[in-house]
């Protein structure tokens, strides 16, 4: 006879081998493995679903998409934290990261740091951009030529996956940096 310890109660018992269900045997121990087991295996399926939508979602276009967006945000948050609304000069309220030219037309200014400024939600929202105030807003923080320029600017790009993933590793990266970190 060989000594083991009941995986449940935690006494010792003594059987000539390890039992499968690795308990003293007692019907409230038998049980209690047993519930343990089936939690055990909802937890595993559960888990395999989970990892399957995340490949899944990581195969998708969009998904990249919606990241690199969040990661130029993000940025663009960062690098005009003590300024102004770019069309009407408030300092309070609430911000987004407005476009100049709007992204949904202009596929290739979608990530442009010139293109994208921090904007109060009442111009971004209200006002359609206040673009108008903006153009005059960009002129002093860039100056005309770069205005012009991003006028001018009418490329035509269709970003794929992995385009969308160097953005959103450059632009994390770029906020970093411009918060202080290494
Ligand atoms: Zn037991
Ligand atoms: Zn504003």
């Amino acid at each position: 006879m060989k000594k083991f310890v009941c995986q449940i109660c935690k006494r010792k018992y003594e059987a000539q081998y390890r039992p499968i269900h690795r308990t003293c045997g007692a019907l409230e121990c038998l049980e209690k493995k047993a519930m343990k087991e089936v939690e055990k295996q909802r937890k595993k399926e559960a888990s395999k679903k989970r990892k399957e939508k995340q490949r899944f979602k990581e195969q998708d276009r969009s998904f990249w998409k919606k990241k690199a967006i969040a990661a130029f945000n993000a940025y663009i948050r960062e690098r005009d934290k003590y300024l102004p609304c770019i069309s009407c000069g408030v300092t309070y309220g609430q911000f987004h990261a407005g476009h100049y030219r709007p992204a949904g037309r202009n596929e290739g200014l979608r990530f442009n740091t010139y293109n994208v400024n921090k904007q109060c939600a009442q111009c971004n929202n209200v006002k359609s951009g206040n673009l108008t105030e903006y153009r005059i807003g960009l002129i002093k923080k860039y100056g005309l030529e770069k205005v012009e320029e991003l006028e001018a600017n009418n490329e035509i790009v269709k970003f794929d996956i992995d385009y969308y993933k160097r953005i959103a590793q450059i632009f994390k990266r770029k906020t970093e940096i411009t918060r202080g970190f290494k």
